[in-house]
C-alpha cells in the first residue's frame, strides 16, 4: 500500500508508488454495524440483478437493454425506437436525479448501491478473505515464492473468479439480447452459436479482469462519476468523513498509552491506529479528508468504532457527516436544502412513473400521402389518402383493428381489409382514404382526430391533417 506521511498530503493517486508502479491494496476484512447493514443491501441487489432479466410482466423481460436491435425494458415497460424522445427525458431525469443526490447525500451511490462495488466488496473480496486469510495474511502469500500452497491457493481463488465471471457474464447477455434468446442459445450449445458464446467469453474476460486485477481502478481511473465528485460535492454534501476538530484538537493525533486519560491530554481523539487506512479498499487515508479515491464504502466508520470502543471514547471519529457539521460541530440536521433536493428528487420520481405508467401500448402515425391533394367524391364529400404505420409494443397481438374518426363526422375506408391484427412487438401498416363532408370543415386544413380500436376498444388516438376546398359552405 502507498506509504503516506502523516502530515502531507498526497500528490499521487494513492493505489501507485512513488515509481509510479500499481501499489496493490490489501484491505483489512471490515467487520461492524455498517458493513453488516451493507451485506444485507448487498444480497437484496444481487437477487435483483441476478433476476431481473428473468421476471416477466405482461411477458415483457422486466430490464432489459438490447442495444443492438434497439429494445429497451426499463419495469417491464418497452421501448422502441419510436419512443426514443422518452428514452432521453428519461436520460436527462436520471442525469438530474444523480447529480441532486450526489450534492445532497454524496456518494451514498457508490459505496451501497453501484454494481462495481458491491461485486468487488461483496463477493470477489469476501471469497478472498476466504480462501488467502485475512490482510496480515494475503500480504504474506503474495510475498510467497510459488510454492505448493501458493499454487494451491491462487489457483483455486482464480478458478472461482472465472466461474463467477462466467456467471455474471451470462447474466449481462441476458440483459443485452433477452433472457429467452439466452436461454435458447445455452439449450442448442456454444457450438451452434459461435460468435455468441465467443462474445461470452470476451465478456467473461472483461468482468475477470476487472475484478481480479483491476479492481480499485475502475472507481479511481475509468469511472465518470466518481471524477465528477469534485464539482458536485460541496460543504454540505453528506459524505463518510473524518472528524478533525475531534480526531486532532490542539496537540493532534497521537498513539494511545496504556491507561491514558486521552480526554485530559489535549490530545486528538485519534490513536494513530491506521486501522482506518488498513481497511480502507482503495487505499486511502481518510484523516486526508474528503478523496477523489474514497466510494464512502464505510468500512473506516466500522474500523474507528472498534477502535474508540477499546480506548473507551465516543463512537463516530469517523461517520457520515458534512464538512459543516464536523467544522461547526452542529449534529446532522436534515436541512430545508435536503429536504428541498428531496422534494425534487420524489417530484422526478413521480414524473417518470407517471411518464411510463401514462405511455401507449400502441405507436400510431398517421401522415397524408406527400405531393396528394384533396378529391371530390360527390357534390360535398372530400376525400384525403394517407398512410398509417401502428408499432405493437407489446409481445401479445392486438386483434380485430380498426380505425374511427373522432373530431368530425366522416368515414375511414382501408384500402386492404377494414379489420387487421397487429402481431407481438410487430408493425402494421397501409393505406386509408379519410371521407369527410365539406360543410362539417371549419378550414381548408383541419385537424382531424383519428381513434384506433381493438374489438371496439379506444387503444389510442392520433391527429393528422385533412386538406380541404378554400371556398367551403
Ligand atoms: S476512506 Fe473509508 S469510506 Fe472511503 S473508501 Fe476508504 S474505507 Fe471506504
Ligand atoms: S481508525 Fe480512527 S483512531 Fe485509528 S487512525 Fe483511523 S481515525 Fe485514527
Amino acid at each position: 500500500m502507498a506509504e503516506q506521511g502523516k502530515d502531507n498530503f498526497r500528490d499521487t493517486i494513492g493505489t501507485l508508488d512513488k515509481e509510479g508502479q500499481r501499489a496493490w491494496v490489501f484491505p483489512k476484512k471490515p467487520d461492524g454495524k455498517w458493513y453488516e447493514y451493507r451485506k444485507y443491501v448487498s444480497y437484496v441487489l444481487l437477487a435483483f440483478l441476478f433476476a431481473a432479466p428473468f421476471i416477466k410482466i405482461r411477458g415483457n423481460q422486466f430490464l432489459m437493454f438490447n442495444v443492438l436491435e434497439r429494445r429497451f425494458n426499463i419495469f417491464g415497460f418497452p421501448f422502441w425506437p419510436q419512443d426514443f424522445h422518452l428514452f432521453v427525458i428519461i436520460m436527462i431525469i436520471g442525469v438530474v436525479f444523480v447529480i441532486l443526490f450526489t450534492v445532497a447525500f454524496g456518494r451514498l451511490f457508490c459505496g451501497w448501491v453501484c454494481p462495481q462495488t458491491i461485486f468487488m466488496e461483496m463477493v470477489f473480496r469476501r471469497i478472498e478473505y476466504w480462501i488467502d486469510g485475512d490482510r496480515g495474511k494475503q500480504i504474506r502469500l503474495s510475498k510467497m515464492p510459488w510454492n505448493k500452497e501458493k499454487i494451491k491457493k491462487r489457483a483455486l481463488k482464480w478458478t472461482v473468479f472465472f466461474i463467477i465471471s462466467f456467471l455474471i457474464a451470462n447474466v449481462f447477455l441476458a440483459y443485452l439480447i433477452g433472457s429467452d434468446q439466452l436461454i435458447r442459445y445455452i439449450t442448442e450449445g456454444p457450438f451452434k452459436n459461435l460468435s455468441t458464446f465467443i462474445s461470452l467469453l470476451i465478456f467473461t474476460g472483461v468482468f475477470y479482469f476487472v475484478f481480479a486485477w483491476f479492481r480499485e481502478q475502475v472507481c479511481i481511473i475509468v469511472c465518470p462519476y466518481g471524477r465528477l465528485q469534485g464539482v458536485l460535492l460541496d460543504k454540505k454534501s453528506i459524505v463518510v468523513a473524518y472528524d478533525h476538530k475531534r480526531g486532532e484538537k490542539e496537540e493532534g493525533r497521537a498513539k494511545f498509552k496504556k491507561n491514558e486519560e486521552r480526554a485530559t491530554t489535549g490530545k486528538g481523539d485519534c490513536i494513530d491506529c491506521s486501522a482506518c487506512v488498513h481497511v480502507c479498499p482503495t487505499g486511502i487515508d481518510i484523516r486526508n479528508g474528503t478523496q477523489l479515491e474514497c466510494i464512502n464504502c464505510t468500512a473506516c466508520i466500522d474500523a474507528c468504532d472498534h477502535m474508540m470502543e477499546a480506548v473507551n471514547l465516543p463512537k463516530g471519529l469517523i461517520r457520515y457527516a458534512s464538512e459543516d457539521n464536523i467544522e461547526k460541530k452542529e449534529k446532522f440536521k436534515f436541512t430545508p436544502r435536503l429536504k428541498g433536493y428531496t422534494v425534487v428528487l420524489g417530484i422526478l420520481t413521480a414524473v417518470l412513473i407517471g411518464m411510463l405508467f401514462l405511455r401507449n401500448d400502441v405507436e400510431a402515425n398517421i401522415l397524408r400521402l406527400p405531393g396528394q391533394l384533396y378529391e371530390h367524391k360527390g357534390e360535398f364529400i372530400i376525400s384525403n389518402v394517407y398512410t398509417f404505420k401502428l408499432v405493437n409494443k407489446t409481445v401479445n397481438d392486438i386483434e380485430n383493428v380498426s380505425f374511427k374518426l373522432q373530431s368530425h363526422k366522416g368515414t375511414i375506408k382501408q384500402v386492404s381489409e377494414d379489420h387487421f391484427t397487429i402481431d407481438g412487438q410487430g408493425l402494421a401498416q397501409g393505406t386509408i382514404f379519410i371521407e369527410i363532408d365539406s360543410r362539417a370543415l371549419s378550414s381548408d386544413k383541419d385537424r382531424v382526430e383519428i381513434g384506433i380500436y381493438s374489438n371496439d376498444q379506444l387503444i389510442e388516438t392520433t391527429t393528422a391533417s385533412f386538406l380541404g376546398p378554400r371556398s367551403f359552405n
